[in-house]
């Protein structure tokens, strides 16, 4: 494999990008959504991470139902633990999308029937912004929404997961790990980074880690990372809640320390997510470089 480095450069050429007039037509979002709850339940299904999660941490596991809404103030998506529902907002989707139009210019596109080739970068904004990969094969709208809905979709099935593990915890006192387990699950902190360091995990590791253009966002990311946690421990321009960015930043360093062994060790890297606390997040991207071979848990 080339050094995914080398395609870094690469993420400055978004903007030259041109997209065709069609393309920014309305899209079926409903049907997009629905499309995703069944292809995140398939990722997860193909790769027996269900089965995994099932058998080792004993949960009785119920697929979530999927709610959608017109419009939720703020929120793309969200998981009812009462209802074990998951919920998106059609209205914050749509702005979202635009967002990222806004961001590729509204130029015409180059399409790619070619998946490699039609690898481009989503500048998800937190309190920092970093870069997700998406493939443009069709249209542009089209493919944003997916790439939105499939990661946020995997984050709501990730809170599923940690939630489903706390009921059976608070039951159950034979569980490995239990008190450590519950320390951190009952710090809601905790469970938004988890689920997004999970997002970014599934989502790369369904094809993008395969490619040296779909790890480069990984690895651009990471100096962003190191920046933010510097800032953090100086306290100064954080403006919004910081697990997202904490979890995003985890899932990064994850997919560059396993590269193209990301599929073969995904149940380490499960366990190392439900193990993992804002702490060890913290603590592995300070020193993401120093000792990269060792990010996992034990
Ligand atoms: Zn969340």
């Amino acid at each position: 494999m080339n050094d995914p480095k080398e395609y870094i450069k690469d993420l400055s050429y978004n903007t030259k990008d041109v997209f065709f007039n069609d393309d920014l037509d309305k899209i079926n979002l409903d049907k997009i959504i629905e499309n995703e709850y069944k292809n995140t339940f398939e990722i997860l299904d193909k790769l027996d991470i269900i089965k995994y999660i099932k058998d080792n941490y004993k949960i009785n596991y119920k697929e979530p139902e999927l709610e959608i809404l017109e419009y939720i103030p703020i929120i793309i998506g969200g998981y009812s633990r009462s209802k074990n529902k998951i919920i998106f907002s059609k209205k914050s989707i749509e702005s979202l999308i635009d967002e990222q139009l806004e961001f590729f210019g509204y130029k015409e596109i180059k399409r790619s029937t070619n998946d490699t080739q039609g690898i481009k970068y989503l500048n998800m904004s937190f309190n920092s912004i970093f870069l997700y990969p998406f493939c443009i094969n069709r249209n542009i709208r089209e493919a944003i929404a997916e790439s939105i809905i499939r990661s946020k979709m995997l984050h709501e099935r990730w809170h599923s997961f940690d939630y489903m593990i706390l009921d059976k915890l608070e039951k159950d006192s034979t569980i490995k790990d239990r008190d450590y387990l519950l320390t951190i699950l009952n710090n809601h902190d905790n469970l938004e980074l988890r689920a997004s360091a999970f997002e970014v995990v599934d989502y790369l590791v369904n094809g993008f880690y395969k490619h040296e253009k779909g790890l480069a966002a990984a690895y651009s990311n990471i100096p962003t990372c190191r920046e933010f946690i510097d800032k953090l421990e100086r306290k100064e321009d954080i403006y919004t809640y910081v697990p997202y960015d904490l979890g995003f930043c985890y899932g990064n360093t994850v997919v560059a320390a396993n590269r193209s062994s990301l599929k073969e060790n995904i149940y380490n890297i499960i366990d190392d997510i439900i193990h993992l606390d804002k702490e060890r997040v913290i603590n592995v991207i300070k020193h993401y470089g120093d000792n990269s071979d060792k990010l996992l848990h034990d």
